[in-house]
């Protein structure tokens, strides 16, 4: 699996998905760190208490560029 540049167009990429993901909202991901792309950066420190709402990662343009195959990077 390619590592995810943290470039801003990835970035602005995720602000569009996971900032409109339910979970993202749910958990308040926005405050946490990372705040963003996750999948690159790795999971939010509120994982461990973290509820799953749903994932927009498999319609993200980065999901597809990348070949990523998981969701829920956030919680991980
Ligand atoms: S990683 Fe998935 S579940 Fe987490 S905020 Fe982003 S789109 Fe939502
Ligand atoms: S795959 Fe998920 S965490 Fe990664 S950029 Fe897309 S929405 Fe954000």
């Amino acid at each position: 699996m390619a590592k995810v540049d943290e470039s801003v167009a990835n970035l602005d990429v995720c602000g569009r998905f996971c900032g409109s993901c339910p979970t993202y909202a749910a958990n308040n991901l926005k405050n946490g760190k990372p705040s963003l792309l996750f999948c690159g950066r790795g999971g939010s420190l509120k994982a461990p208490e973290g509820k799953k709402e749903g994932c927009n990662c498999p319609k993200c343009g980065v999901h597809t560029r990348y070949k990523l195959t998981g969701d829920y990077y956030c919680m991980k």
